[in-house]
């Protein structure tokens, strides 16, 4: 595959082909940063969620799950510091008249600069060879030290100039790196402004009464605000987490790329509720335990790296991104943040309720410090995704279009082929399938020519294809094909389930982590 923009087309195009996203309202001409997921797309998404949730929830005895209303009384907002604090800022190109996220432009600088390096180590390798070693030539190249120094000097600068809110220098800083309006291709800049990412509605029937609302823009509120009941009716002794999937809306201000970047999305985010000083243990254990269910999954660690915020939120004492490699680059897939006691406090002061632990070991009451671990479902469905899709050249000169996902997340784990429609082939595979689909989803194929079939299954990401033929009528033995490597094997029939089922059971997988 050619360039980065080209690989990512190349993912938009084979979601939508193959029924996994489409866009929103698409015969209205859709709506821009919102999505649907197709027949493929919701399976891969609620593997991906339980997968997730079981992680969570039943492989740790200290945490419970919840499933909080994404209405929220609007004082909720107030004390979370979002009506006063969930901004971006946003700058306008006066030539094109287009929208950008100021921090975004500069990072996208820094990407390209990062991007430099990535081509210098490419260009080493291969005049290295064998010999080559890669930390030591980023240590030592002095080129590749300069990119280095440029992208932290500018992040760190960003960060600070964030963190103080001084957006004048933010505007200083990408006239300064000579950034272009990748539209208009001018540096005609407007002042960098403050804008609010909260999507507001209205709660009753008459204007008089109506209560203005907001659609929850992260789902961690309502993890806070029901801290005591879960507390106390699970009688949950500190340390505990809550864990918690569902939708949340920001009204983004550059909605591209896809599904990274929505409108209306899904996070999956758990909060821990620790003693007040533990905080920084807790930090750098759910940054190991969290890394290691992405490793889990076998999409390669080369792709995931830790990133340390410059420009801490306003309740956070330390916080991280879980960065993976998406087509367009290294960029957040999950963050860490270590939260203080700054929610609950913070609902204490506005709700005037106290939300305290009593800890029976210290003898006396607190306000839990949260470590907090919040990931983006859809974001996660683009990294496993893009990361899936491969075009392979085959020996034959011809290329095959393979979605490689790790076969526990799968939509469809096996297909059934007769590889012809007649002689009680389609009878037997038919048998089979309904002896599978007691366990997992199974499709079954009977159109085309058996090789088009694997294609479509490859294509499609469907882990195994189990074909019935003219030898299965004598010995009872069908052949097992399998996506990634093309291998077949032939096995009675009735062993097929469990082998299988050892393949994609998600015990398997869990037990990875
Ligand atoms: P970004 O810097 O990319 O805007 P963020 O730092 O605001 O993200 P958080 O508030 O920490 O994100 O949200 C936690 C996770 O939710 C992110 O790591 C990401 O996976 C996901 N997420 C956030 N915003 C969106 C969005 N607009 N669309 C899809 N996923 C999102």
């Amino acid at each position: 595959m050619a360039n980065q923009e080209d690989v990512f087309k190349k993912v938009i195009s084979h979601a939508k082909e193959y029924g996994y996203v489409f866009q929103s309202s698409e015969i209205y001409d859709g709506l821009s940063a919102v999505y649907d997921y197709g027949q493929n797309g919701v399976e891969l998404k609620n593997n991906i969620r339980e997968y997730w949730w079981r992680a969570m929830t039943q492989l740790h005895d200290d945490i419970v799950g919840i499933d909080a209303a994404i209405f929220m009384h609007p004082t909720t907002w107030k004390a979370s510091g979002h009506v006063d604090a969930f901004n971006d800022p946003l700058i306008d190109n006066k030539d094109s008249k287009k929208r950008y996220r100021a921090d975004v432009l500069v990072e996208d600088h820094v990407a390209k600069i990062e991007a430099k390096i990535d081509k210098e180590v490419a260009k080493a390798a291969k005049r290295f060879g064998e010999a080559f070693d890669k930390e030591q030539f980023l240590a030592t190249n002095a080129r590749v030290k300069g990119y280095q120094e440029k992208a932290t000097a500018i992040l760190k600068r960003l960060g600070q100039s964030l963190e103080k809110e001084d957006l004048a220098d933010v505007k200083t800083l990408i006239e300064e790196l000579g950034i272009v309006c990748p539209v208009s291709g001018s540096k005609n800049w407007t002042d960098v402004k403050q804008f609010n990412l909260m999507f507001g509605t209205q709660l009753g029937a008459t204007a008089e009464s109506a209560m203005e609302l907001y659609l929850r823009p992260e789902t961690a509120q309502g993890i806070f605000v029901n801290f005591l009941n879960v507390q106390k009716t699970g009688r949950m002794k500190i340390p505990f987490g809550i864990a918690q999937t569902g939708k949340a809306f920001r009204n983004e201000i550059v909605a591209r790329q896809f599904i990274f970047r929505m409108r209306e999305f899904e996070q999956m985010e758990m909060q821990y509720f620790i003693k007040p000083g533990t905080q920084k243990e807790w930090y750098e254990a759910w940054k190991e335990k969290r890394m290691n269910w992405h490793l889990s999954l076998g999409m390669g660690e080369e792709n995931y790296r830790f990133h340390d915020h410059e420009k801490l939120a306003h309740y956070a004492d330390a916080a991280c991104d879980i960065e993976f490699k998406f087509p367009f680059g290294f960029r957040e897939l999950e963050g860490i943040h270590s939260r203080t006691d700054f929610d609950l406090g913070s609902h204490e002061k506005y709700s005037g309720k106290k939300l305290q632990y009593f800890d029976p070991e210290e003898n006396k009451s607190y306000v839990p410090y949260v470590l907090e671990t919040s990931i983006g479902l859809d974001r996660m469905f683009l990294a496993v995704f893009s990361n899936s899709l491969r075009e392979e050249a085959l020996e034959n000169n011809t290329t095959r279009t393979v979605l490689q996902l790790p076969a526990v997340l799968a939509p469809t784990k096996a297909a059934v082929l007769p590889l012809l429609k007649r002689d009680g082939l389609p009878e037997i595979a038919e048998k089979l399938v309904n002896d599978l689909k007691w366990d997992m989803n199974v499709a079954y194929d009977e159109k085309d020519a058996v090789g088009r079939r694997y294609r479509r299954q490859d294509a499609v990401g469907t882990p195994f294809c189990i074909t019935v033929d003219h030898q299965t009528l004598e010995d009872e033995t069908v052949t097992i094909r399998h996506r990634d490597s093309m291998e077949q094997q032939r096995v009675k029939m009735d062993k097929v389930k469990g082998i299988i089922t050892d393949a994609v059971a998600m015990k398997a997988w869990l037990k990875k982590i």
